[in-house]
C-alpha cells in the first residue's frame, strides 16, 4: 500500500484563536518504510498522526492510500478502513485490564465479526516473545510485555501500516530499546510500514527515514 499525503493542514480554532498546528505536509509511505516523526510538544505530532491514520479530517488537504481519497469516505466506511487496514500502538498500552493477552489481541478482529487465524496468532506471539503470556491478564505483566502485547493486537488484523505514538514512552530504556528492536524486526519480516512517533533521539535514529516538525512544519532530515 502507497499512502500519499499531500499538502495536508489543520487550523484550530478562528481570529485571535487561531492555530495552524499543521501546516501543509507532504509525505510518501511506502510498503516496509520505517518512519519517525520527532518535535518538541505542540509541534503537530499528534495532529499528523491523527490525519494520516484517517482519525480526522484536515483543513485542506489530500490523503491517499494506494490512490484512494480516503477523506471522501463516510466516517463509517472510514472506521471500518482503519480497523482492516491501519495499526495503532499507544504510548498508555490501552489493553483492556479485564481480558487475557491472548483476548486482547483479538480483539479488533471481533469487533469486526472475523475469527482469528490461530496460526498467525501463535507466529506473532512467538516473534514477540508472549507465547507463554497470553493467558495472563494485563496487571501480571511487565510494561514490555504489555506493549508486545499491544504490538500483536495492532498487527492481528494484518494492516497496512503501523502508526505508533511515543511507544516506548512509558517504557524505561532497556524494555523501549527491546520493545524498538521487535517492532522493527516484526514490522521488516511482515513487510509492513511502520511510523513512529516519538521525543527519543535514539529511537528517532533507528529509523530509515527520520522527519522532524517544528510548529507545524514537516521536514525529512537529509542522511
Ligand atoms: P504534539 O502532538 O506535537 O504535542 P499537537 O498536534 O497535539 O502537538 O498540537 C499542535 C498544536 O495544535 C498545539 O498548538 C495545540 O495546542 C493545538 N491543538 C491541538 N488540538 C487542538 C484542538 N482540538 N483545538 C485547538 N487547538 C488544538
Amino acid at each position: 500500500m502507497n499512502i500519499e499525503a499531500k499538502d495536508l493542514s489543520k487550523v484550530y480554532g478562528g481570529g485571535e484563536n487561531r492555530v495552524t498546528a499543521l501546516d501543509r505536509a507532504s509525505l510518501s509511505i511506502s510498503p516496509g518504510d520505517f518512519i519517525s516523526i520527532m518535535g518538541p510538544s505542540g509541534s503537530g505530532k499528534s495532529t499528523l498522526l491523527h490525519l494520516l491514520s484517517g482519525l480526522d479530517r484536515p483543513t485542506s488537504g489530500r490523503l491517499t492510500y494506494d490512490g484512494r481519497d480516503i477523506y471522501s469516505l463516510s466516517d463509517r466506511e472510514l472506521s471500518a478502513f482503519r480497523r482492516r487496514r491501519i495499526g495503532f500502538i499507544f504510548q498508555q498500552f490501552r489493553l483492556l485490564p479485564v481480558l487475557t493477552a491472548r483476548e486482547n489481541i483479538i480483539m479488533p478482529l471481533l469487533l469486526d465479526r472475523k475469527q482469528p487465524d490461530e496460526r498467525y496468532l501463535q507466529e506473532l506471539a512467538g516473534m514477540l516473545g508472549i507465547r507463554d503470556r497470553l493467558t495472563h491478564l494485563p496487571h501480571e505483566l511487565s510494561g514490555g510485555q504489555q506493549q508486545r502485547t499491544a504490538i500483536a493486537r495492532a498487527l492481528i488484523a494484518g494492516p497496512d501500516v503501523i502508526f505508533a505514538d511515543e511507544p516506548t514512552g512509558n517504557l524505561d530504556s532497556k524494555s523501549g530499546g527491546e520493545v524498538m528492536e521487535l517492532l522493527k524486526t516484526v514490522g521488516k519480516e511482515l513487510g509492513k510500514a511502520l511510523v513512529v512517533i516519538t521525543h527519543d533521539s535514539r529511537i528517532a535514529a533507528m529509523a530509515a527515514r527520520r522527519l522532524t516538525i517544528v510548529d507545524g512544519v514537516l521536514s525529512e532530515v537529509a542522511e
